[in-house]
């Protein structure tokens, strides 16, 4: 479909709607009134909201696919329930595909687990369950034969086998792995979606350049690259923003992607204050050693995306940008002190935000950095002194659904009643999806043709509606990525 017209299209907070002219995957024109160029193919809008298409700027794809395809057991508060949910999915299962289930809690239970009991809702179909620690697993008699291993009437294994066990459960084909990633995009695209950032911790080129000539087509991918593959990838002629794959437009090279700390659950952030526990948690790459990458990068390129958590992390991140004299991201910036707010922008660093995690993670936030919290995750402040905010999920640490993370960035909330956390950091709905559109705050002639339609206006609806925001369609470059029946 090289030209097509979206006709009806409302844009979100503008008067009256328009006709938006999509050619050769670009937004050609916009006009208004019914004079629609013959022969061109329309589609009546009937006056649907539309908006830039979405980028979650931070995802771990094949984790994610993964994920999506693993049973949630977390729910289940007895042996027997999780065995029911296994019972649930039995029928769909695969038997050549081991079915894992993650996330029990066998120390709550008060039943026992046993293999019979797991034998009984499985048959022959190998399942392997998971505990939320991971310390433990729950398997029946045919995952025994097709691993190998010998469990006692109770089905568990603990610690190293477990441990050995759950390795083996991530060799999957790679055509199980694609298809299911294929699956995940389509599931990405159906939430508007039009492109991911995957940080998967991996050379990822091969992979994506497999799925793509396979004939994956449901998003743009910025592939990112790990600094043990940098001079493999230069001497390829890789660099940020080029086109990997010519032929399709979807793959390019992503950022360097450098983690320099750990992270606020396992108190591994690196903080200037120390932990109520004790310490400041860890720098993993000395200041020396990030210049020195960020150096390399740059003369090769590539923009270094650099994983600082804590507030001191984030200040040797800006302290190793400034010195090597250019700019970049850094990802999830959670803690920040007051005077390198301003340092995001006149740096030139964008701050690469997951705010779901702020509330997933705000009550571990209020026992580690206790009476700091006010600078914690600061959206709006990090707006307010000249930052460029660019939102994202972290899947499969949060879902891949960017409303989820507008809801969360603009409320503060979740609709448990709990009441809103620093409310005076969210951002304005505006500036969320801004941020979660690679900068567009509107449809422009000349802009890549990749639109998100919905069935409501973002700016207007309530608050719980916006979180499961109504998706429409989705084209990417002027094809539909996802059709709601629309076309
Ligand atoms: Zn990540």
């Amino acid at each position: 479909m090289t030209e097509l017209v979206l006709a009806g299209a409302r844009q979100p907070g503008a008067a009256g709607p328009v006709n938006l002219h999509l050619r050769y995957g670009a937004v050609a024109g916009i006009s208004s009134g019914g004079d629609l160029p013959a022969g061109v193919e329309v589609v009546d809008l009937d006056g649907r909201y539309v908006i830039p298409g979405l980028w979650d700027e931070h995802v771990h794809m094949t984790q994610w696919a993964l994920h999506t395809n693993r049973l949630d057991l977390s729910g289940a508060a007895t042996a027997g329930a999780a065995a029911a949910v296994v019972r649930s999915h039995a029928s769909a299962a695969d038997p050549s595909i081991t079915t894992v289930g993650v996330g029990f809690r066998d120390a709550l239970w008060p039943d026992v687990p046993t293999l019979e009991m797991l034998d009984a809702v499985t048959g022959n179909q190998p399942t392997v369950l998971i505990s939320h620690d991971l310390h433990c697993v729950w398997l029946n008699s045919a995952a025994a034969r097709r691993y190998s291993v010998e469990p006692d009437v109770s089905g568990l294994l603990r610690e190293e086998p477990a441990f050995a066990l759950t390795r083996e459960l991530g060799k999957l084909p790679d055509s199980v792995v694609d298809a299911w990633v294929l699956e995940s995009a389509r599931d990405a695209a159906a939430r508007g979606v039009v492109g991911v950032v995957d940080f998967e911790m991996t050379w990822n080129r091969e992979p994506w350049l497999r799925r793509i000539a396979d004939g994956f087509d449901a998003l743009r991918v910025d592939a990112g690259v790990y600094p043990e593959d940098l001079e493999r990838a230069v001497s390829l002629g890789m660099r940020t923003g080029q086109e990997v794959d010519g032929g399709s437009g979807l793959l390019r090279t992503g950022p360097l992607k450098v983690l320099i700390d750990g992270s606020l659950n396992t108190r591994t952030a690196y903080c200037v204050d120390p932990y109520p526990h004790g310490g400041h948690g860890l720098l993993t790459v000395s200041e020396e050693e990030l210049l020195g990458l960020l150096g390399r990068a740059g003369a090769a390129g590539f923009v270094p995306a650099v994983h600082a958590i804590g507030d001191a992390a984030n200040q040797v991140a800006l302290d190793a940008f400034e010195r090597a004299g250019i700019g970049g991201r850094i990802e999830h910036a959670q803690f920040i002190r007051i005077q390198d707010l301003p340092r995001f922008g006149q740096l030139g660093v964008t701050a690469s935000v997951q705010p779901v995690h702020a509330l997933d993670d705000r009550d571990a936030a209020e026992s580690n950095w206790p009476g700091r919290t006010d600078r914690a995750f600061p959206l709006r402040s990090l707006l307010h002194a000249g930052a460029t905010l660019a939102l994202g999920s972290d899947a499969p640490v949060a879902p891949l659904d960017p409303w989820a993370a507008i809801s969360s960035a603009t409320t503060r909330a979740r609709p448990d009643g709990r009441g809103p956390w620093h409310p005076a950091e969210a951002m304005t709905r505006q500036q969320a999806l801004t941020a979660s559109a690679r900068g567009r705050a509107g449809i422009r002639v000349g802009d890549p043709a990749d639109l998100t339609v919905l069935d409501a206006d973002p700016l207007t609806v309530p608050d719980a509606a916006l979180a499961i925001m109504p998706v429409a369609a989705t084209l990417l470059a002027g094809r539909f990525t996802f059709d709601g029946g629309l076309a």
